[in-house]
């Protein structure tokens, strides 16, 4: 598998290839979906699936019109649909100044900002293989930033975990988040799952 990373200002969304074939994980904020629909076509592959780790505005915006110019279904945790439709339907509360001021920029442009409008195709839970995309990839759900936040293990050796944890000064747990107990768990369960190639919705990869 080739994983060729997309920044969208500060939101990594990633393109997964394999022969041909290619899965997007992410779909961020407003203003990115021609960057992502011309890095996609450089890459040359017929992108199959949109591949969502949570609700949050700044990895959503664009899915409904990539998946609907690819022909391409969204999946993603049936636990954070509601938030496609109203991004306070979790509860959002923060850790430190970093989570302060990330807090009060995501309010803000969430009060501000419609999603364009899709509800998921297909709604993923622990242990669903992306085998019939042409990957070998299995979800895990990783809860605690939202609900339904979900990362994605491919091939064993590199997992996409979206904001269940943050690579922003240091790799560790998110600021933001919808339960702290559970976001802690979710980390822990990354950690025990031995060596991998962490991709991160924010920050370097790892
Ligand atoms: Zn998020």
């Amino acid at each position: 598998m080739e994983c060729r990373q997309i920044m969208c200002g500060n939101v990594n969304c990633y393109l997964l290839c394999q022969s041909g074939r290619g899965i997007l994980v992410d779909a961020a904020g407003r203003g990115f979906e021609g960057k992502i629909r011309q890095a996609c076509e450089k890459a040359g592959v017929k992108v199959e699936l949109v591949f969502l780790t949570h609700g949050h505005i700044d990895h959503v915006y664009n899915a409904a019109a990539l998946a609907a110019g690819w022909g391409a279904p969204i999946a993603m945790s049936g636990k954070d649909a509601g938030l496609i439709v109203n991004q306070f339907s979790q509860p959002m509360q923060t850790r430190g100044l970093t989570g302060r001021a990330l807090g009060f920029a995501s309010r803000r442009l969430m009060e501000r900002t419609k999603i364009p409008y899709f509800k998921p195709d297909i709604l993923l839970s622990e242990g669903d293989s992306l085998r019939e995309f042409g990957l070998d990839a299995y979800v895990l759900q990783l809860p605690g930033h939202t609900a339904g936040s979900i990362g994605l293990d491919v091939e064993g050796r590199q997992l996409f975990v979206g904001d269940a944890m943050m690579n922003l000064l240091r790799p560790e747990a998110p600021c933001l988040f919808a339960d702290r107990t559970e976001a802690e768990k979710s980390v822990e369960k990354i950690r025990s799952l031995g060596r991998r190639t962490l991709y991160f919705g924010h920050g370097k990869p790892l």
